[in-house]
């Protein structure tokens, strides 16, 4: 349930409101958008009918029910406006959105050494990524396969962090290394194969750090928003949805299916940030660029790339790990299209420029 409260009640009243929802038993949740102030409301509302809400106060515009069993994640939950994911990082704060420019994250699969992730993290950054990925525990189908460096590969990544100043991307999969992770990561990444750790979801968003969270290997897009609504209830409100291709029949010419259709459907039902994987989606090095620019023109907010200075000899995921020239030829493309979206930084600075000029 919301309370959607008219334009113009004092900020008195929105707490008088916000204070008297708990006599029902429900947790209000206030949410100051641009047009509105709205309450979320959650918890027990069955029995509570919409009308003993109203007489709450004068002020109060309107009360919705919201039906799905995703709530906090829900569009209607932000009355329709959507949520923007702001990161600190030490070149300055990064945002997730649909209002914001496009975002993009890239780096190798592993953390390999202190020589390829520094380079790696250099040249990404030289060429307009924002972020630095690279996993220090990895989710490996074998258990004889490269499981990542661990600890010592965080170490890493901090350097690289000093270096060059991009945010930290890294993927946890045990609860107990949250805090060590949360020391360099600027965001925490889920993987596909927890999106469903239920007790890792509820740690993970306690922890305070912006969350990615990828969708499941085979998660519905209900599943996928109800493991998102599990971070949000534990009270943090910074997740980011990452598609990176779903299971199918035919794993010959692609590893996964990239469901490019999720972000239309995200749109409509959720006021999340949402990232493309065209890397883990496609396992393909040479799909990537054409996946990443069906994912610009299909409105994602931001995209993860896979890039190694030497792919084939790459500890992890070599296949779909774009070269470092790959990337920067990518990286142009990426500029383009987004431009044309208006979905690049430098193009609506300019577009900014230009109409205070005019004005
Ligand atoms: C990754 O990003 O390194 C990864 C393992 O991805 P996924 O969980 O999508 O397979
Ligand atoms: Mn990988």
């Amino acid at each position: 349930m919301i309370i959607v409260m008219k334009s113009g009640t004092p900020a008195i009243e929105v707490e008088r409101v916000v204070a008297e929802t708990r006599n029902f038993g429900l947790t209000p949740e206030k949410c100051i958008g641009n047009q509105k102030v709205v309450i979320g409301l959650v918890g027990d509302t069955e029995d509570i009918n919409t009308q003993q809400i109203e007489q709450i106060s004068p002020f109060i515009e309107q009360v919705i029910r919201i039906k799905k069993p995703f709530k906090r994640a829900s569009l209607e939950f932000r009355y329709g406006e959507y949520s923007s994911v702001d990161v600190e990082t030490p070149n300055g704060i990064v945002s997730f959105g649909k209002n914001n420019p496009l975002v993009v994250v890239a780096g190798p699969c592993s953390v390999e050494n202190e020589e390829m992730l520094v380079e790696t993290a250099q040249a990404v950054k030289a060429a307009g990524a924002r972020f630095l990925r690279g996993g220090a525990y990895k989710p490996r189908t074998s258990p004889y396969a490269f499981q990542g460096h661990g600890e010592s590969a965080l170490g890493l990544l901090a350097k690289a962090k000093e270096v060059t100043g991009l945010g930290i991307i890294t993927e946890v999969m045990d609860t107990s290394d949250i805090d060590i992770i949360a020391e360099v990561a600027d965001i925490i990444q889920v993987g596909a194969r927890n999106m469903q750790n239920f007790s890792l979801l509820k740690k993970v968003g306690a922890a305070g750090k912006p969350v990615l969270l990828k969708r499941g290997l085979s998660a519905t897009i209900e599943e996928f928003l109800m493991s998102a609504e599990y971070i949000l209830a534990a009270g943090n409100s910074n997740v980011i949805l990452c598609e990176r291709g779903i299971r199918s029949f035919d794993q010959k010419y692609t590893r996964n299916v990239l469901d490019l259709s999720v972000i239309p459907v995200l749109r409509s039902l959720t006021h999340l940030p949402i990232m493309i994987d065209p890397s883990h989606a496609t396992g393909k090095s040479e799909l990537v660029q054409p996946m990443a620019m069906g994912a610009i023109a299909t409105g994602t907010d931001s995209l993860m790339i896979e890039v190694h200075p030497n792919p084939r000899l790459a500890l992890c995921d070599g296949p779909q790990s774009l070269t470092i020239p790959g990337f920067q030829e990518v990286m142009g493309d990426i500029h383009s299209l987004s431009s044309f979206f208006a979905r690049n930084g430098e193009k609506q600075f300019v577009n900014q420029q230009l109409s205070s000029a005019i004005a």
